[in-house]
């Protein structure tokens, strides 16, 4: 493990997001923890989040213009539904490696990838042929 100093409440906050798969956003997140913190604002979750991103320590993507974040940082793909927003983690772990050994650049080293499949789930599907 990396030693890196992390003030206690960004340390709640990866702790939260690698025990949940819900690819929660900043607000949820918020919500979530402001029982155990409450000193915590949500100006400092998003200040804590974008700083995890940076660091690689969790995966940030968009849904809709929202910011989404996830704790597990293994190789897989997101699945979102355009319709309803939800998100679905998908475990095509050649997908990602492919892509990546595919991807050469003398002056570029790929580290990781963010495959988002957009699409429409069972829910929103089912409810449109009614
Ligand atoms: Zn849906
Ligand atoms: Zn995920």
């Amino acid at each position: 493990m990396k030693k890196t100093r992390m003030t206690s409440q960004r340390s709640k906050i990866l702790e939260y997001l690698r025990s949940v798969k819900t690819h929660p956003t900043a607000e949820m997140i918020y919500s979530a923890l402001k029982k155990d913190l409450p000193s915590m604002t949500l100006a400092t979750v998003y200040r804590n989040l974008n700083h995890l991103a940076k660091q690689g320590e969790i995966n940030k993507f968009d849904v809709n213009c929202v910011s989404h974040f996830d704790g597990d940082m293994s190789f897989h793909q997101h699945c979102i539904c355009c319709e309803c927003g939800k998100v679905k983690d998908v475990f095509e772990k050649e997908i990602t490696s492919n892509t990546l050994k595919k991807i050469k650049l003398h002056d570029f080293e790929p580290k990781s990838l963010n495959i988002i499949i957009y699409g429409k789930c069972k829910q929103c599907k089912t409810s449109h042929k009614e």
